[in-house]
């Protein structure tokens, strides 16, 4: 095991053996990660980098001590809040991110229901295309999933299931805007009169949308509504750290009224020490993603994001016309931002995100679920939009090349194969017996072969509870504590 070097060592050498460090990692910089990275100008960067760091020790647990943050805080939840046609009761938090955002939302809407209405079994309504934000959160705190299809053809919410999923149990309904997986909004205006109609909280998932969307808006694209002008949307979250462009660990968490967001916020004066009131769910924190998100918003400005969605825009639509100009691929829906969703009825998809790797491109593989089926996404943003003509010749390559590759169908035998498997009683003998048949030898800190294709036909033909125990497993051996 790795332990503590018994005398300190010089800064240069630590400093690095960290860069060294970053030799295998997706290579942001390039413009070719379509996915995971939001990256504005290099001049923007450098003033994020300064503004973290000059925040780096300050600590968000005690806004009395640390009047700084909390006027920051305050400055950026007006802004998000003007940003979304709030008015003057709006209210709201900065966050670690999306994932904290939402989880908040539907922890508030819990303990509003439970307070306001006296409902003891929770129930939240979401389409199948809400962030896997919601499942964790319906996991954590104790909330039934009330699952909706959307439309195969366009990926919207199915209203007649929303409205036929509520009950007496329902403390929130959740729409996006838009989800991520195919860019596409669901009808929030109709959701939002169902809300209204049966008296339930309305939170709108716009942790990717809601920066983005009311640029382009102003740009004149026919864009989905989706903000606080919407009747019936109690709550919304949007992240700063995507469409923002601002370092991660930052995002908002809105609400129509303080009488929501009260329920998020956590007071233990019952214990020993001194008396905690958090209204995230973090308790110490960084100043640093704050500082740098206000920094951010300053620096870019409004013009300056209006400018940067209008490249975004245009690379998008240039992308999508393309991909539909290749044989064999296909656009799923009509993608009404930036993210864009591709899949093929003749190749597979998964050889075209190997060969793109090949290639210098990194998108992103989403698995099959249900009727929905497997296909490859594709985010635009800032730092790729003059990369759009070498995107598209690349995937004409790498859709030439995938074709080329006898199907082998190996993936499709081992899922058949491992069909039987018990998730429940899965061993770590059964897991790297799979591992192994499917090209995964060593260790999982070793990283993944560049050649998924094999692995990702097995993910998608699994059983999706088999599936997740089987990824829960390999991540529970991924972190095992350095030997050496
Ligand atoms: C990214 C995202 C989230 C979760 O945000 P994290 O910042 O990754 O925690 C939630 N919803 C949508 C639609 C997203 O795109």
């Amino acid at each position: 095991m790795k332990t503590l070097p018994a005398q300190g060592q010089k800064a240069a050498d630590i400093l690095q053996q960290l860069q060294d460090a970053k030799a295998q990692d997706l290579d942001w910089q390039s413009g070719r990660a379509m996915g995971f990275v939001y990256v504005p100008d290099p001049e923007t960067q450098r003033v994020a980098k300064e503004a973290f760091m000059a925040f780096l020790t300050e600590n968000g647990l005690d806004p009395t001590s640390f009047q700084s943050l909390l006027r920051l805080e305050n400055d950026l939840v007006a802004m998000g809040a003007a940003h979304l046609r709030g008015d003057e009761h709006t209210v709201g938090n900065f966050t670690s991110g999306g994932t904290e955002s939402c989880m908040l939302a539907v922890k508030s809407a819990r303990d509003y229901a439970a307070d306001r209405k006296g409902i003891t079994a929770p129930e939240m309504v979401l389409p199948v295309t809400a962030h896997a934000a919601f499942h964790k959160a319906a996991h954590y705190f104790g909330i039934k999933k009330v699952l909706v299809p959307v439309d195969p053809e366009t990926f919207k919410a199915d209203l007649d299931a929303v409205r036929a999923a509520i009950n007496e149990n329902t403390v929130l309904i959740v729409g996006s805007a838009p989800a991520y997986a195919h860019g596409v909004a669901d009808p929030i205006r109709e959701m939002g009169r169902i809300a209204l109609e049966r008296d339930v909280l309305f939170h709108v998932d716009g942790c990717i949308g809601g920066w983005l969307l009311p640029y382009m808006r102003r740009l004149g694209v026919d864009t989905p509504d989706f903000d606080f002008s919407v009747p019936g949307v109690t709550s919304i979250s949007m992240d700063l750290h995507k469409y923002a462009y601002t370092p991660k660990g930052a995002s908002l968490v809105l609400y129509k009224s303080k009488e929501i967001r009260r329920y998020q916020i956590f007071t233990c004066p019952d214990w020993t020490g001194y008396t905690i009131i958090n209204p995230t769910i973090q308790s110490s924190k960084s100043g640093g993603p704050l500082a740098a998100a206000w920094a951010v918003l300053h620096h870019i400005g409004d013009e300056g994001y209006l400018r940067m969605a209008k490249g975004v825009h245009e690379a998008t639509q240039r992308f999508v016309q393309g991909v539909r100009a290749i044989p064999g691929l296909r656009v799923m829906g009509e993608p009404e931002m930036c993210l864009v969703a591709v899949t093929s009825d003749e190749l597979d998809i998964f050889h075209v995100i190997d060969e793109m790797k090949v290639r210098g491109w990194y998108i992103q593989p989403q698995l099959a679920f249900g009727e929905y089926k497997e296909n490859f996404h594709v985010s635009m943003q800032h730092s790729s939009v003059g990369l759009v003509d070498d995107m598209l010749a690349a995937l004409r390559e790498s859709v030439e090349a995938a074709r080329k590759i006898p199907a082998t169908g190996v993936g499709k035998n081992i899922a058949q194969m491992a069909q039987g498997i018990d998730p429940s009683t899965l061993t770590d003998e059964m897991l790297e017996n799979l591992l192994k048949l499917a090209g995964i030898g060593g260790s999982a800190q070793q990283g993944l072969p560049d050649r998924l294709q094999q692995v990702n036909e097995i993910l998608n033909n699994l059983p999706v509870e088999l599936n997740g125990a089987l990824l829960t497993a390999y991540f529970n051996q991924m972190f095992t504590p350095t030997q050496d």
